[in-house]
């Protein structure tokens, strides 16, 4: 999955789940469980964290782009085809489930900080500014 690679993520337990059904629309659907663990890096002291990955989703299968493009409602549709890609698939939807701002929940490098004020994010720019001079 080299787009889950580029998102940062450089481990991956992965199990899943993925069945076809009739929605109550009427609509072939997929529904894609996932039980994954991914590691990335913390954005504050650049280590390895780990998050687990839970999630459900359902996916109605549209028979063209212009009807994806119709819909004006918010289910979440896949373009159906002959041959679908399940690894693509799967990796969207782990790709959009991905932490916008991945970090320890307590991590050390705030740790490191306690017993004074946290830097602001400027502040750590300016000091980062002056190291490359
Ligand atoms: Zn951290």
């Amino acid at each position: 999955m080299p787009r889950l690679v580029q998102s940062g993520c450089s481990d991956l337990v992965l199990d899943f789940v993925l069945t076809g059904q009739i929605n109550e629309r009427g609509k072939p659907e997929l529904r894609l469980e996932v039980n994954a663990g991914v590691r990335l890096e913390c954005q504050r002291c650049l280590g390895g964290v780990e998050y687990p990955l839970r999630f459900e989703v359902l996916l109605e299968l549209a028979a063209s782009e212009a009807e994806m493009l119709a819909a004006d409602d918010d289910v979440d549709r896949v373009l159906a085809g002959r041959d679908m890609n399940v690894a693509v698939l799967v990796e969207d939807e782990l790709i959009l489930a991905l932490p916008m701002v991945p970090r320890h929940e307590q991590c050390q490098a705030a740790a490191g900080a306690k017993g004074g004020a946290e830097p602001s994010a400027f502040q750590a720019l300016a000091a980062l500014k002056k190291l490359n001079k």
